[in-house]
């Protein structure tokens, strides 16, 4: 039977979210790739109770997250039927819809019909009578945004959820979503970006405007899938990201491509005595709009490395600058 550390909290970072009453753990775990029915359950299991032993109290689903779709929901259901059950009030769990779910018109995107279905067969799936927080997944260019804000207002209304959030959203349609939020009252509190080091288009777009509406971020890939470690120096690892057949995202091409830059990152990373991806985890946390960080883990001995991130995260202006010159090369 698990028992979760006694010291949990100690050296974990808590954040704000935005002018929300909720604190987000400084880093959180996703279940994107590595907790699908093509893997081993007990290294999830692993993974989960060593990211909750060092605080990590969020935890970051979506409807189609697997391989197979739906399988990352259904095993961390089953975690929370088990060992995590006496501690729900402890965890804050996410859940999203809006990328293809199922066959057909409605399994999909941001119709009230889509939504509303979908965020109930994620509570199916995870066995949870609410979610902490549920995100539209991205914006539908063929539903009005009223009836998207809607959809997610009637999941706070009838208990599915307490907060809501949007995820790969432009800053202007965060602008327009607040704005219907603000006017039914829905707590609309958090954007989920892709953000990383080698990612920074929501600079100059999503941030200002999340500081705008005093809304917080919680970046997804913050890692850049793996590419931001020092796991790919030396060469490409037959069991890394890259070369794994069940995740399509991230290939040998784009490690390649970015060797320079990150060999140059790792320098600074290990002039800071940080590795690379504390380094990058720390860089994200440096924007006052960030409450979270996602982090993706394959193996528990990863969630321990870059939760020791938050030993060091202040940055000196010449290492931005160091930083900065090495993005721009
Ligand atoms: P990361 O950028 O954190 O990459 C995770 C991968 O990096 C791991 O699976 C592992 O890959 C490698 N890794 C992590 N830590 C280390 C380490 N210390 N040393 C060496 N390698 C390491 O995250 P993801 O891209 O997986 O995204 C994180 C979460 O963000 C997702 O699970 C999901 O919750 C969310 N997300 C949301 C999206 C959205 O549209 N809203 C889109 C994408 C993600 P390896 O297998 O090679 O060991």
């Amino acid at each position: 039977m698990y028992q979760a550390n006694e010291q949990r909290y100690q050296k974990m970072v808590y954040n704000r979210v935005g002018d929300s009453g909720l604190k987000l753990s400084a880093i959180g775990l996703g279940l994107w790739n590595n907790f699908g029915s093509v893997d081993a359950y007990a290294t999830q299991k692993a993974i989960v109770h060593q990211a909750f032993d060092l605080g990590i109290t969020y935890f970051d689903l979506a409807n189609n997250y697997g391989p197979e779709p739906g399988s990352a929901e259904t095993n961390f259901g089953k975690m929370l039927a088990t060992d995590l059950k006496p501690y729900r009030d402890e965890l804050v769990i996410a859940s999203k819809a809006g990328y293809v779910m199922w066959p057909g018109p409605y399994g999909n995107w941001g119709s009230r019909k889509s939504i509303i279905a979908s965020a109930d067969q994620s509570l199916r799936r995870t066995g949870l009578d609410y979610f902490d927080i549920f995100y539209s997944h991205r914006a539908d260019p063929q539903t009005n945004p009223e009836e998207t804000a809607l959809a997610l207002d009637q999941l706070v209304r009838s208990g599915k959820t307490l907060y809501v959030g949007l995820s790969n959203y432009s800053g202007a349609q965060i602008k327009v979503m607040a704005g219907i939020f603000k006017d039914l009252h829905t707590p609309f509190i958090i954007d989920q970006p892709r953000y990383n080091l080698l990612n920074r288009q929501i600079e100059t777009d999503v941030l200002p405007e999340l500081a705008a509406e005093q809304k917080a971020a919680v970046s997804f890939s913050s890692l850049c899938q793996g590419l931001l470690t020092a796991k790919y120096l030396h060469g490409i690892p037959t069991d890394s990201r890259a070369m794994k057949a069940t995740i399509p995202f991230l290939h040998p091409a784009q490690v390649e491509q970015t060797l320079g830059t990150i060999k140059r990152l790792n320098d600074v990373a290990a002039n800071r005595h940080q590795s690379l991806a504390q380094m990058a985890l720390a860089w994200n946390l440096r924007q006052p709009a960030i409450a979270s960080v996602l982090i993706g883990a394959s193996r528990p001995e990863q969630v321990v490395a870059n939760v020791a991130a938050l030993q060091n995260l202040k940055f000196s202006a010449e290492e931005l600058q160091a930083i900065d010159d090495i993005l721009a090369a």
